[in-house]
């Protein structure tokens, strides 16, 4: 498959205008002395749009489209799911930040999230110009008003690429962030509980 097919849901066309990131790419390659004109360049700016659509779609998809709840009885035992891929744009440079997801939550009353849609809510708030640490809290925060779990833990582990192919040039470093609601954030053995669960899971 050509991954350069990317075409926009229908429901974004009205709101990502694809021929003003053409000619802000064409802007740019003149600015840094390119050719936007020469044969390996001329269809960069229309590909670049298209990639710009796809992953900045989070900024106008509708989160509750991503959430689906299930009943379960009798189940109030810690749930983890670990090692969700994302990969989200830095919103100071426009570069990649990407790695892994671990999300922690103890339901109330059974009420579960499925199991695809916590990787589901993950993309969809990764997709957009974001910083890590709000991106932890907007995991967090989502699956709080999803579900209302009695407790919830995010951790988020990545590389930027800002950091890692310039700048201080760290290749490898991860910055590592968590957000904590309700029994992982006032009690400090559900915390314990919930990192130590991520820690066992965890993969570099
Ligand atoms: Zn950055």
């Amino acid at each position: 498959m050509n991954t350069d097919e990317f075409q926009p849901d229908p429901e974004l066309k009205d709101t990502i205008d694809l021929p003003r990131i053409e000619n802000a790419v064409r802007e740019i390659l003149l600015a840094v002395g390119e050719d936007p004109e020469r044969p390996g360049l001329v269809e960069t700016p229309s590909r670049v749009a298209r990639m710009y659509a796809e992953v900045f779609s989070g900024l106008h998809r509708d989160i509750q489209k991503d959430i689906k709840v299930f009943e379960e009885k009798g189940n109030d035992e810690m749930i983890l799911i670990g090692d969700i891929a994302f990969y989200s744009m830095c919103e100071h440079h426009l570069l990649p930040f990407h790695g892994k997801a671990h999300v922690v939550y103890i339901p109330r009353k059974g009420r579960i999230l499925g199991l695809s849609k916590v990787a589901r809510i993950v993309d969809t708030l990764s997709k957009k110009p974001q910083l890590q640490e709000r991106l932890t809290s907007e995991i967090a925060d989502t699956i709080l008003a999803a579900v209302d779990p009695l407790s919830v833990c995010v951790v988020l582990e990545a590389e930027h690429l800002c950091m890692t192919m310039r700048g201080i040039r760290k290749p490898g470093s991860k910055t590592v962030t968590s957000a904590m609601r309700g029994g992982c954030r006032s009690d400090a053995r559900t915390r314990a509980e919930a990192l130590s669960l991520i820690n066992r899971r965890r993969t570099d």
